[in-house]
């Protein structure tokens, strides 16, 4: 048996609560695990509540991340004892995910625990930590170093935004921070923020297709009117690092500043990336977040805790990054 929080779906509205259950129901795979963390991202807090097509089928077990220890393996790459992550893959998606103490997936979606990290650590980076330095990897890509100018987070008080505030900090860069909470600030200086941004200053579309020109970079999170509002502001040459949807897929713009300024809007896609690539990332990542920053983000939680944790991060309540023990 084992212990998972089970989403069922009787009428139209899905109801998650914890159950016990027998091991036999574990979908299909070749490597089962003994989750040991999860943690939540905005994409659970849809797969706990409406769904909004991302569940296809019910019952189902949410939670996008995991970390734990290998109990069985088919894969010659997996050994019983091993420590893993897992991040992404339509894993509490499509395929039942980590609110379990037993997960069952394909080898191909592991990587081992990075040198230098806990399974706690690592479930406090989870897909926000990884995406957060797949965005910060894309903008180095394109040529940005420190000292061109600051570098903007939206939704700086989300899972995304204050791994992106720490680590950028933490490699160098003027931070500034967006965000709609101004209560948080303290909160984002203590991670490394040197300018905090009211969401109120960029939450208006503008008919100006340029605006003065200030941010070297930016990880957007949130999208809507606002991304239209910073592709306006950014220096010439500088990449907007497209990674959310917090305010909505559409956004209002011209071409303008890709024209005249030869801005840059990379999309961030963490969930398919080939195993090289999430080797890289989380090894950097490993490497350069000061693990104090990290653990000044944690909300502990547990399995019970999630249905009302999944509504909070829905309505942007939901501050850092929260990690669900389940050892
Ligand atoms: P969180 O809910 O933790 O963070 C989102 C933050 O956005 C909130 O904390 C809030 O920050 C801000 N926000 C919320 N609503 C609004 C709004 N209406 N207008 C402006 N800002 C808003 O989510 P995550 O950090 O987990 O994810 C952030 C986004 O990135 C989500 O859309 C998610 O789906 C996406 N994502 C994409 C990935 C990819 O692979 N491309 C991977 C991971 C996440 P504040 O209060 O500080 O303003």
């Amino acid at each position: 048996m084992f212990k998972a929080l089970l989403v069922e779906k009787t009428d139209d509205t899905p109801r998650a609560s914890v159950q016990e259950l027998d091991e036999s129901r574990l979908p299909e795979g070749d490597v089962t695990v003994a989750v040991e963390y999860s943690t939540l991202n905005y994409k659970d807090g849809l797969c706990i509540g409406p769904g909004a097509g991302l569940v296809r089928t019910y019952p189902h077990v949410p939670g996008i991340d995991f970390a734990g220890t290998v109990e069985a393996s088919d894969d010659p790459r997996y050994a019983p004892g091993d420590k893993v992550v897992l991040t992404g893959w339509g894993v509490g998606e499509t395929h039942w995910g980590g609110y379990a103490t037993r997960a069952r997936v394909k080898a191909d979606w592991l990587v081992p625990l990075p040198e230098g990290l806990t399974p706690r650590q690592a479930m406090a980076l989870g897909t926000a930590g990884f995406t957060a330095m797949l965005a910060v990897l894309e903008m180095e890509s394109q040529g940005l170093v420190p000292g061109q100018g600051p570098v903007l987070v939206t939704g700086a008080s989300g899972g995304v935004g204050s791994v992106a505030v720490s680590l950028l900090s933490a490699l160098g860069y003027e931070v500034a921070a967006v965000t709609g909470r101004l209560e948080q600030e303290g909160y984002l200086r203590g991670l490394g923020a040197s300018r905090i941004v009211a969401r109120a200053d960029l939450a208006e579309p503008t008919e100006r297709p340029l605006e003065k020109a200030v941010w070297s970079g930016a990880i957007d999170n949130v999208a809507g009117p606002m991304l239209g509002r910073l592709l306006g502001q950014m220096l010439p040459g500088a990449t907007v690092a497209s990674v959310g949807l917090a305010a909505g897929a559409a956004f209002p713009g011209q071409v303008t500043p890709f024209l005249l300024r030869g801005v840059k809007l990379h999309g961030i896609n963490s969930v398919y990336q080939p195993y090289e690539a999430r080797m890289e990332a989380w090894s950097r990542i490993a490497k350069e977040l000061p693990l104090e920053r990290l653990e000044e983000m944690i909300v502990p939680a547990t399995l019970e805790d999630l249905p009302r944790l999944g509504a909070d991060i829905l309505k942007g309540q939901v501050r850092g990054r929260v990690v669900v023990d389940l050892s």
